[in-house]
């Protein structure tokens, strides 16, 4: 590192057309331009990266170990002080991190509004939880006596991240580890570099003590090294069921010891959404849009199977395709260049990824689905065919349960439509997939949507809307989904593990509770 680098998040990144990226380990910033990263709506290189090795693992890993130390030893007041006011920097550069994330991740403007907003409430809600009850721990009263049970920090924990919501999984996993006192290692995805840096240096700003947060950048391998290291305690991934897969055979250990690392999985889906005949039509279109097209169809908890009841099928696509018309046909600044207040959908995230949600259009098509809206390339006006990559939304209608599309996570605009005619039977086939990350439901009927509700086997369900995550409720999978919780109080247990102390209160000298007879060399 030769140059001195200015700080991400004081860049004006709306006017930058490139940024420097880099490892931010022990609050010192590293570059190497290792790997090209690019403006997925433009396809200009954006910065480049660090591969971090092993030289640069075992750096992260000494600092956090060091400065998670110091963290937990401070008041959980300081603790709760720092990370506020970490959510109030973040706030007064709100736009500078906003063109970063659209820049970075091709999404639109409005959504990473949303997203930036949702982190500043998710880091600053853990604030609030750094000192109260939801982190300490408890006492039991045992006569003369009492046990004390201790919430203690992990200690070192590594965090792995998508390229889909870059700076909301970077909080959504530094809130609850920083709060609980321990020290967090983040590895990005190579796609989306940038916003984690910005939350690195907001916090160092703050004043979290140094090595408690620090960013390694890479690919698989960078991840597997982390997965690998014997000092990490516990690893909060979220990605692919494959490579969620790969992680659990790779922390496995020798065979000889149980792996004392710990892991929750944040996985893909295929999540249902049921439109019940009783169902106001127009919420339930805008219902099912909501819960397919956000960040270009790439939102692991989409319902992207659409069952619809047999009375309201062919009504509910009329309407469907009707709104698609009106938001993406007659309106040619639908799709295009997400730094535009005027854009709704933005850029595909890569060429391949394109590619790949195109073949799965192709695939439908090929196995009898009906293409009513899009599955096309877009071309939007003032970029070029060189530029980006973007997609038109595809909705299929006659879809059956085992074809291709209604089986495998796309991870793109790819909305199924399928009939059904009774409650049981769509509860069936909805359950019937690997997957268990969320569901909903339309209706107007409570008690159906109760019953519903807790037939569906998944981590998140919602009830006349889509993709709700607010920071208070925990979101997690099941079944192929993964296991563990990103927000809300639960979390709080995945980056904690409890200690027991039991006090003899009466005297050391006349133990009470030595009720054993051996100590006094009487045998019974
Ligand atoms: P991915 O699994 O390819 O990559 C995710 C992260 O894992 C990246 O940072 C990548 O560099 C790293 N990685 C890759 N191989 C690794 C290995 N062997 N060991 C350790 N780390 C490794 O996923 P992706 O394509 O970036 O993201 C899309 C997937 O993420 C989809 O399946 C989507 O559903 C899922 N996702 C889930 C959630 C959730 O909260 N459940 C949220 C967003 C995305």
């Amino acid at each position: 590192m030769s140059k001195t680098l200015t700080s991400l998040i004081h860049v004006n990144a709306k006017k930058a057309l490139y940024f420097d990226a880099y490892n931010y380990i022990n609050d010192q910033k590293i570059l190497r331009n290792d790997i090209p990263v690019y403006n997925p709506a433009t396809h200009e290189i954006l910065c480049h990266i660090p591969d971090s090795k092993e030289d640069d693992i075992k750096l992260a890993v000494e600092s956090a170990i060091k400065g998670q130390k110091f963290w937990f030893s401070k008041s959980c007041d300081e603790r709760r002080d720092i990370m506020y006011k970490t959510g109030d920097i973040l706030q007064t550069n709100y736009d500078n991190i906003v063109y970063a994330e659209v820049k970075d991740s091709g999404k639109p403007i409005w959504e990473a509004k949303m997203d930036v907003t949702a982190s500043i409430d998710c880091i600053k809600y853990f604030a609030g939880l750094a000192n109260t009850n939801a982190i300490t721990g408890q006492y039991i009263n045992m006569g003369e006596n009492y046990a004390f049970v201790r919430r203690e920090p992990i200690g070192v924990v590594a965090a792995i991240g998508v390229w889909n919501f870059p700076l909301l999984t970077a909080t959504w996993k530094s809130g609850p580890a920083l709060a609980s006192g321990n020290a967090l290692i983040f590895k990005p995805s190579p796609l989306t570099p940038l916003t984690s840096l910005m939350l690195a240096e907001a916090f160092t700003e703050a004043g979290l003590p140094t090595g408690c947060f620090n960013v390694v950048q890479g690919g698989a391998q960078t991840g597997s090294l982390l997965c690998k290291h014997p000092s990490i305690g516990k690893i909060s991934f979220t990605g692919s069921a494959t490579t969620g897969s790969a992680i659990v055979k790779n922390i496995s250990g020798d065979g000889l010891f149980v792996p004392a690392k710990r892991l929750t999985l944040e996985l893909g889906g295929k999540s249902p959404l049921i439109v019940f005949g009783d169902a106001p039509l127009e919420m339930a279109v805008k219902t099912a849009m909501m819960a397919n097209f956000l960040t270009q169809g790439a939102t692991c908890s989409n319902g992207t199977r659409v069952f619809v009841h047999d009375s309201v099928y062919n009504r509910f696509i009329e309407l469907l395709v009707a709104k698609m018309n009106q938001n993406f046909i007659s309106n040619p600044q639908g799709i295009g260049d997400p730094t535009l207040d005027t854009t709704l959908i933005g850029a595909t995230i890569t060429s391949e990824h394109a590619k790949k949600v195109m073949s799965y259009i192709e695939k439908g098509k090929e196995e009898g689905a009906k293409l009513v809206f899009g599955g096309y390339r877009v071309h939007p006006p003032g970029l070029t065919s060189k530029n980006g990559h973007f997609l038109m939304p595809a909705i299929f209608s006659e879809c059956t349960d085992d074809m291709t599309i209604c089986k495998e996570e796309i991870f793109g605009s790819v909305m199924c439509l399928l009939k059904f005619k009774e409650e049981g039977e769509v509860i069936e086939r909805a359950n019937n997939t690997y997957f268990g990350l969320s569901g909903g439901i339309c209706t107007k009927d409570i008690s159906l949507a109760h019953r519903v509700s807790s037939a569906i086997q998944c981590g998140t369900f919602n009830v006349n809307t889509f993709n709700m995550y607010p920071v208070q409720i925990p979101f997690g999978g099941i079944k192929g989904s993964g296991y563990g919780h990103e927000c809300g109080l639960q979390s709080i247990e995945h980056y904690t593990q409890w200690k027991s102390v039991y006090v003899d209160a009466t005297s050391a000298d006349n133990p009470s509770s030595m009720f054993c007879p051996y100590f006094d060399g009487l045998i019974p």
